[in-house]
This record gives C-alpha cells, sequence and structure tokens, in this order.
C-alpha cells in the first residue's frame, strides 16, 4: 500500500486510497456484530432472564436505536439528499421505512424479547404462546428477522460509505449505528434461538441458524458498501442518503415497538425503565460527537 506509483496517482487510485479506511472500519465492525449475535443466540441455552431485567435492557437498547435515528441517520441521510426539496425527499423515505416496518411488523410478528413466565402469561392471555407456534410461524419469524437484520445491514453499510467525503481525523463515520446494531442483534438472535428451541429444534439446525442469522447483517453491510462504491461515481451520495433515511425510520419503528407495549400493559418499575431509556437516547446523543471527530477542535 505504500508504494507509491512515481508517475503519479491517477484519479480512481486516489479514490481508492480515501476508501480504503472505510472499508477497514467496516471490516472491523462486522465481526464485532457477528460475534455479539452469535453470543445472543447461544445465551437462549441458559435459560429466560426476569421479566424486569429484559425490560430494562429492551428499553436502554431502545433508547439508544431512536437516539441513533434522530441524531444519525436522519441528519446524515438528509446531508447527502441533494436539491431543494432534500428534506421532502428524506421525510417521504423515512415514512416508506416506518410503513415498511409496521408491514413486517403485522405480518411476521416477529419482534418479541420478552420470553420471561410474566410475558408468556399475558401472551397466553390473549390465546398465542409459545408452546402453540408451530414450524410455519417459526419460519416466519425467521424470516421477518431475516428482512428485518437485512435494513439494519443496509443502513451500516450506507452510514460508512455515505461518509466517503474527507472526514476529521479521529471520526469513526457509522460508529452510532454499528454499536446501535452491536446492541440490538443478540436481542434478535436470542428470539429466534429460543422460540426454536421451546418447538423443539435439534442442537445442529439451532447453530446453524444462529451463524447464518449472525453472516447476515455483515455480509449485506459489505455488499451496500461494495454497491454504493460503484454506484457513487453515477449518484454521489444520493442512494445512501436515501437509504439512511429509510434506515431511520425502520429503526424509528422497530425502538418503539421494543418499549410500546410494556407501557401499555404494564406499571411496574415505571422509573427504572424510563432512566434506561433516557441512559439509551444520552449516549446516542453523545456518540455523536465521536462519530464526527468534534473532539478533534478546528477541522
Ligand atoms: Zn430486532
Ligand atoms: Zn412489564
Amino acid at each position: 500500500m505504500k508504494c507509491q506509483n512515481p508517475r503519479g496517482i491517477d484519479s480512481k487510485l486516489r479514490l481508492a486510497a480515501q476508501m480504503d479506511p472505510l472499508l477497514l472500519l467496516l471490516a472491523a465492525y462486522c465481526p464485532a456484530i457477528f460475534g455479539g449475535a452469535v453470543l445472543g443466540g447461544r445465551l437462549s441455552v441458559l435459560g429466560t432472564l426476569t421479566h424486569t431485567r429484559t425490560q430494562v435492557i429492551m428499553s436502554l437498547v431502545a433508547g439508544f436505536i431512536l437516539g441513533i435515528a434522530l441524531y444519525h441517520l436522519l441528519p446524515h441521510g438528509l446531508e447527502l439528499i441533494p436539491g431543494p426539496e432534500k428534506i421532502e425527499q428524506g421525510m417521504l423515505w423515512t415514512a416508506l421505512g416506518i410503513i415498511f416496518m409496521v408491514g413486517l411488523l403485522r405480518i411476521f410478528q416477529f419482534h418479541q424479547h420478552d420470553f420471561s413466565g410474566e410475558a408468556q402469561a399475558m401472551h397466553e392471555q390473549q390465546g398465542h404462546s409459545h408452546a402453540a407456534i408451530g414450524a410455519r410461524s417459526v419460519a416466519g419469524i425467521a424470516l421477518g428477522l431475516a428482512i428485518h437484520t437485512i435494513t439494519e445491514g443496509i443502513a451500516l453499510g450506507a452510514s460508512v460509505q455515505g461518509s466517503a467525503q474527507p472526514t476529521a481525523v479521529g471520526a469513526l463515520p457509522g460508529l452510532g449505528v454499528f454499536l446501535a446494531i452491536l446492541l440490538h442483534k443478540p436481542l434478535d438472535a436470542y428470539s429466534i434461538l429460543s422460540i426454536m428451541r421451546s418447538t423443539g429444534y435439534g442442537r445442529r439446525t439451532c447453530n446453524l441458524v444462529n451463524v447464518g442469522f449472525a453472516l447476515l447483517c455483515p455480509i449485506v453491510a459489505l455488499g451496500t458498501f461494495w454497491l454504493g462504491m460503484q454506484l457513487a461515481p453515477a449518484w454521489g451520495g444520493e442512494l445512501a442518503g436515501y437509504a439512511l433515511c429509510f434506515a431511520a425510520g425502520a429503526f424509528l419503528c422497530v425502538a418503539l415497538s421494543d418499549v410500546l407495549p410494556e407501557i401499555h400493559f404494564h406499571s411496574h418499575d415505571r422509573f427504572k425503565l424510563i432512566c434506561a431509556f433516557l441512559v439509551g437516547i444520552s449516549l446516542a446523543y453523545a456518540l455523536h460527537f465521536v462519530e464526527t471527530g468534534l473532539m478533534h477542535e478546528g477541522h
């Protein structure tokens, strides 16, 4: 990498040199997400957490994801969309992201993370228990989670690729989105593996699904990054902008769907749960400064 062509680097090479750190950064994010997801899936062997603990974790992660959508994805997306109607365009894609995720949640009902006794009892009251989940609905849940994971991979790839312009020294583009996925993916993996175990799938199948599921986000993120790079000369950052606004809508919806049911149906531990939610949002807000490298003044 260090040996330079004495005849001068053409623009393509210069572009590649500029991209490399971004690709390296993404390449560092990916194994961490894979590891986190595998670990989350493995934890399902240990049994379920208590209801309150699950809700505290979910509130914290949901707050963080909400903050990432509002402080990272949406502003970055709007920045990349050109033209005087960028706000309208950006909001249209955000709305599409919300509609897409609401539809996905409606059809597949895949985003249930709480497997404690209390949550089970509540489900049984509503007429569906995990014991009654058949092979068909396991496949539906897996498909829903897979599509959900693909949108996260696109968000990560686009947020790293979308910052292809020179960034401040010390900036870590996509860090917020990466951390949101890193925190959230284990919950998803835990869900699908818990459901699979409770419906009697063998260890081999569970392990295979766990690894396949954990690989999905990194593969989609790298693919999105690559595709973004191919399309960048013709489109500029426009596509990444739309993708980020869409992801913002999807992330908003996922975050709220993780906290609102608890608010509707339970009133215990209110202070604890609100605090966890606020800590999550605050962390996402604080991260903004790390991501843009504002700590290095004067850039
Ligand atoms: Zn999820
Ligand atoms: Zn509760």
